[in-house]
């Protein structure tokens, strides 16, 4: 798929009410291809064209022949039916395993360093020899051109999830890794502007000798090197040029399909990508997918040196020999940010699942009489300015029945809070538990940790929520101005 041909989407007058910021000239191709297509497009673009681009009918058994894409569904069949006929047919030499896991790294860092770190996300800079290095190499992957690749991927990540995304996840596992390929599309992706890359002399010529391309570094330079070298013409075919075709296909679909489908999501649960070590070792490091998603011009997927990321070696590694600079990574404090929003939404979980103290706004405000009145019929205790019906704890108390009864009816703020005991957090976390009311005048020590329990110190609250008397420090005031 060519960028220079695609239309413009047609935008609705009334939500783009100013002229778009390049004349509608008749352009010759040269200049076309330098205008970024996404240059006006209207502000609701998605929802617009989800709206009013109506897709093609769904497929059914009786219209799937007319609606797949043979291309495709030769090169995805055809590839493995003959790797499978030379497995059972020619014997497999172990130099010739060899070359065949080193040409599905070739290929495939083609593919992870060259079209997607490379120029879909420009995430570093290649010098020529690195880039047509990895124009050949990609090629041998056999996965269209850099052109049409980057066009496809640079939508996914524009899109994610949307119907504008060509692999969307949400069509389920086998749609996003293969399903897109094999029936024509029932909506064209989003637009996403490649101009950048028509203008790239390397990409314009590996567009160019695509055809020769593919059938040199797919299926020749595997033969002939298995062949000149050790005289293993067939297994070279067959191992190292097929069978590693196959292997590379579906390791770089992983990204599409197993990379939105399994693992966690720690920087960000917006949308379907995920982290997971496994996808990591079946796309040579691209398992990363949720960091990458968040910041995908960060030549790492993987951030922590211990985590796979072969893809972010090899760069590296390019960077340190002169072939590669402007290794563009990401401020480490952003990503911290990403990281600690998860974690608070984490552990805002885990707050929900739990009971805290009554909300000091919904007790009773009970006078010094009345609380002595009331003694006398339940074991009430006044410890911080609340007063605690600890009747069910009497005999429970560790420190013996006798501390708790000699204290009823009275104020035992002092001998719990080390008079006679420094009792522990979880003490007091459990002793809040019990609060009944709130004695008039007892809560005059204000921001005293004596009133707020351990457990309700530190909370997480909403940004809405923080000034609403959830948040415990608020909740003291309140108090306080109840208590006037
Ligand atoms: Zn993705
Ligand atoms: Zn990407």
């Amino acid at each position: 798929m060519s960028t220079v041909v695609e239309t413009r989407p047609l935008s609705p007058s009334k939500v783009h009410p100013t002229p778009p910021l390049t004349p509608p000239l008749k352009m010759d191709k040269q200049l076309k291809e330098e205008v970024p297509i996404d240059m006006d497009i209207p502000d609701n673009y998605v929802a617009w064209t989800i709206k009013n681009q109506k897709p093609l009918p769904p497929v059914t058994w009786s219209s799937l022949y007319k609606e797949l894409n043979y291309l495709s569904l030769y090169v995805l069949t055809i590839t493995p039916a003959i790797a499978i006929w030379g497995a059972f047919h020619v014997k497999l030499r172990w130099e010739t395993a060899l070359w065949s896991v080193i040409y599905y790294f070739i290929t495939g860092l083609g593919i992870t360093a060259g079209y997607h770190r490379l120029w879909a996300h420009r995430s570093y800079n290649a010098s020529r020899p690195l880039q047509y290095a990895l124009a050949m190499a990609g090629s041998g992957a056999v996965e269209g051109s850099i052109k049409w690749w980057c066009r496809g991927h640079r939508a996914h990540h524009r899109y994610t999830d949307t119907e504008l995304d060509p692999y969307n996840a949400h069509r389920g596992f086998w749609w996003s890794h293969i399903g897109w390929m094999l029936i024509k599309p029932r909506r064209k992706p989003g637009v996403a502007d490649v101009s950048d890359l028509s203008k790239n002399e390397i990409v314009r010529w590996q567009h160019r000798w695509y055809v020769q391309l593919i059938i040199g570094m797919g299926f020749l330079v595997p033969t002939f090197v298995a062949g000149l070298g050790w005289g293993d013409w067939a297994g070279g075919f067959f191992y190292a040029g097929a069978a590693r075709l196959c292997f590379v296909h579906h390791s770089t679909f992983c990204v599409n399909s197993l990379a939105h489908w399994l693992g966690d999501t720690p920087f960000d649960d917006k949308h379907t990508p995920r982290d997971h070590v496994i996808t990591a070792l079946a796309t040579i490091g691209e398992g990363y997918h949720n960091f990458h998603h968040q910041f995908p011009m960060d030549y790492r997927n993987a951030i922590r040196w211990y985590q796979y990321d072969p893809t972010k070696w090899f760069i590296w590694v390019c960077q340190k020999l002169g072939l590669a600079s402007h290794l563009k990574v990401f401020p480490d404090n952003e990503v911290k940010k990403g990281q600690l929003t998860m974690q608070l939404k984490r552990l805002r979980e885990t707050q929900e699942g739990l009971v805290f103290a009554p909300d000091v706004n919904e007790l009773p405000i009970i006078s010094w009489e009345s609380f002595q009145e009331q003694s006398g019929k339940r074991a009430l205790v006044v410890i911080g300015g609340f007063i605690h019906d600890v009747s069910s704890f009497v005999e429970e108390h560790p420190g013996g029945r006798h501390l708790i009864a000699k204290n009823i009816g009275k104020d035992a703020t002092t001998a719990f809070f080390g008079g006679v005991y420094d009792h522990s957090n979880a003490a007091h976390n459990w002793l809040s538990m019990m609060r009944v009311g709130v004695l008039i005048g007892g809560t005059q020590h204000g921001l005293d940790d004596k009133n707020i329990p351990p457990s309700q110190r530190l909370r997480i609250a909403r940004y809405n929520e923080l000034g609403s008397g959830n948040a415990s420090s608020t909740a003291v005031e309140d108090s306080e101005g109840l208590l006037g």
